[in-house]
């Protein structure tokens, strides 16, 4: 037996264990089972190279629980340790590394970033342990088994074991603090988080399961009723794990069946099935596997938790994969494992890095093919899932210059008839109706087809298309649609956006054939008085208009530029300060070809009625008219009624 003190340059490192990423002490287990992952891994390749002769294929870890010794066990069947490898390894090189890792980040142990996932190691285990000991045997035949002990002070014990069997057992004398480690609820939560595909099996604990080679028979009694023996149980060991997910096979290897059981067992409270997969495969310039889902994403988008995981080697690293896939991607599901994200760094630092950021556009460059390659072969299917998937493209468009120029071919946009046109389509269709005088092409779009029902109707009725935009970042989307066809061109007609309410129809598309007016230059001023006299001034705008004498005699419009900016803002869009206090203004159209205003210049009693009568008309087609106002119109429709 030999006593030794590990070599400490900075003060006893012990202590600032314990304290450093309080809240993440739960790492240790992790740490612990990659080591003894890698353990065993390597002892696999010494196999493979003819290096080693014993039989490993059933090698497993195991995790362990002693309530009573107050003692959790770490156990695998991997390559082992010589007491020589023990003091180099845990004494020197591991302590190291824990000291380094300790005094570069001792400080910023509040970034909330990946810093600190990786790189304590072993001594982690000292955050819940007030003893440690290691009892191993290596692979090499006659090596004898060593059993290094540590109390936590720079002091430990090293010295001969009879272990016989090949492999490391790491024994953890848990602190009273740190209790909670000795619950089987506990470690089975953290198996689950950390280490559900580790590439080794992890036993932990027994089951009893139906025994696979006993068949229970069933046979009739003397009445002729059948009666099934019963089954027999046997106890085997409880794996948590599954060794071999489906990202780390070939997309050959797999049918649709095995993508969608794997998003099941990925997130296993997800009842909903996702749309569609894609299998990510790289291995240069940088390495990186995955699976990526897209969900159903217009029910609840804040709902967000199940999350892209983000895996090293098959361990888990985090849910939080901001700066590594691009954010318009965080919306969709699945997992990415790469062992080439730096890991222990600030999630500052990460997003600068290089091979971090080619990893991001390379994901964006195969979910825009994915996007391409579905759209070309079932263009059918693709329109069906366009209202599912849309709001991932349309913020993949606004965010990144690529993959709007792939976008472009694949992106939809439906008409109230329910057809999904591309927008060169779209162009193309509405070309010969929608030219207004001056040669733009204007589309004409609702966000909302039950609240804009009479515009929708009257631009219809003209033959006009109308879009039916309802995704809340539309109006960046049109914004920067109508930045990228601004320009009057050979092949390009400038293109510009108004939804249906923004203005009378005529005036929305205006095609320069003045309307004639039933009323004189005299009689129109006169209107205009008597209607500004009587509707509140801060808020309509009064403009009169020769329109058809059958559409309807007041219509409240909202300017689209004002409307788009405001919206624009809500939803998040930099360039608009000032805009957020601005009160809506709309424009009170009034038809001076409607019938009614023949009846409002005569009137004298019932004149102040019928104009308020008519403005809360419009309201309520624009679903403006609520509270005290609505009581009023109520009741003054009433007694209009009574004449
Ligand atoms: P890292 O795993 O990052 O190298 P650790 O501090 O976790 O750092 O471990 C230090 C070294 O100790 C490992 O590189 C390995 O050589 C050895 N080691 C740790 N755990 C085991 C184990 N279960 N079996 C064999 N060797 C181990």
């Amino acid at each position: 037996m030999a006593k030794g003190k590990i070599n400490v340059a900075v003060d006893n490192i012990f202590p600032l264990i314990k304290k450093f990423l309080y809240s993440d002490h739960e790492i240790f287990l992790r740490e612990l089972i990659s080591n003894a992952t890698d353990a065993t891994l390597k002892l696999k390749h010494l196999s493979s190279i003819g290096e080693f002769k014993g039989g490993l294929d059933d090698a497993k870890l195991e995790v362990k629980i002693d309530k009573e010794g107050k003692k959790l066990h770490i156990i695998d069947q991997g390559i082992g340790m010589t007491k020589d490898e023990v003091k180099k390894y845990i004494n020197d090189i591991a302590f190291s590394g824990a000291e380094e890792f300790l005094d570069k980040f001792k400080d910023e142990k509040n970034d909330s970033g990946i810093i600190g996932h990786f790189g304590l190691g072993f001594y982690s285990s000292f955050m819940v342990s007030k003893e440690v000991e290691i009892i191993t045997k290596s692979y090499l035949e006659d090596e004898d088994a060593a059993h290094w002990i540590c109390d936590g002070s720079p002091e430990y014990i090293l010295k001969k074991a009879d272990r016989k069997d090949r492999g490391t057992e790491i024994i953890l004398h848990i602190d009273d603090d740190s209790l909670e480690f000795l619950e089987e609820s506990k470690i089975s939560e953290l198996l689950a988080k950390y280490n559900k595909f580790m590439p080794i099996p992890i036993k932990f604990g027994t089951k009893e399961i139906a025994d696979p080679k006993h068949e229970p028979k069933t046979t009739k009694d003397k009445d002729g009723k059948e009666i099934t023996e019963d089954q027999k149980m046997i106890t085997v060991d409880n794996i948590i794990n599954n060794p071999n997910p489906a990202w780390t096979k070939q997309p050959s290897e797999l049918k649709d069946e095995d993508y969608k059981s794997f998003y099941h067992e990925l997130y296993p409270m997800q009842f909903e099935e996702s749309l569609f997969h894609i299998h990510l495969n790289v291995d240069y310039p940088f390495n990186l596997t995955g699976i990526l889902y897209f969900p159903k994403l217009t029910t609840n988008l804040d709902a967000q938790k199940d999350r892209i995981q983000l895996y090293q080697n098959q361990v888990f690293v985090t849910d939080n994969v901001e700066g590594i896939v691009p954010d318009f991607l965080q919306m969709l599901r699945g997992v990415i494992d790469s062992p080439d994200i730096p890991l222990n760094v600030s999630r500052s630092y990460l997003q600068a890095d290089g091979a971090v950021k080619k990893i991001a556009s390379y994901i964006s460059k195969k979910v825009g093919d994915k996007l391409s390659s579905l759209f070309k072969n079932d263009r059918e299917g693709f329109e069906k899932k366009w209202n599912d998937i849309k709001i991932v493209i349309e913020y993949g468009m606004l965010s990144e210059p690529k993959f709007f120029d792939k976008a472009q071919k694949f992106a939809l946009y439906p008409t109230m008839k329910n057809e999904f046109l591309t927008f060169d389509e779209l162009k193309e269709k509405i070309k010969p109706a929608q030219t207004d005088k001056d040669g733009n092409l204007i589309v004409l779009y609702a966000s909302n087809a039950e609240e804009q029902h009479s515009f929708i109707e009257e631009a219809e009725a003209k033959g006009y298309e109308v879009l039916l935009l309802d995704s809340p970042i539309v109006s960046h989307l049109i914004q920067k649609l109508e930045g990228e066809n601004s320009e009057l061109s050979d092949k390009n007609q400038p293109v510009k956006f108004a939804r249906v309410d923004s203005d009378s129809i005529d005036k929305l598309i205006p095609k320069g054939d003045d309307p004639v007016s039933k009323l004189d230059e005299k009689d129109k001023e006169r209107l205009k008085g008597i209607i500004e006299e009587i509707v509140p001034k801060e808020k309509y705008t009064v403009q009169l208009e020769a329109m058809d004498s059958k559409s309807n005699p007041f219509i409240i419009t909202q300017p689209e530029f004002m409307r788009r900016m405001k919206e624009m803002q809500q939803t998040g869009g930099g360039g608009m300060m000032g805009m957020g206090n601005f009160p809506d203004m709309y424009n009170l159209v009034v038809n001076t070809n409607s019938d009614l205003m023949q009846k409002i210049l005569k009137a004298k009693a019932k004149r102040t009625e019928y104009v308020n009568q008519a403005l809360d008309l419009a309201r309520l087609s624009q679903n403006l008219l609520q509270g005290k106002e609505m009581t009023d119109f109520i009741k003054r429709s009433y007694d209009l009624m009574k004449g």
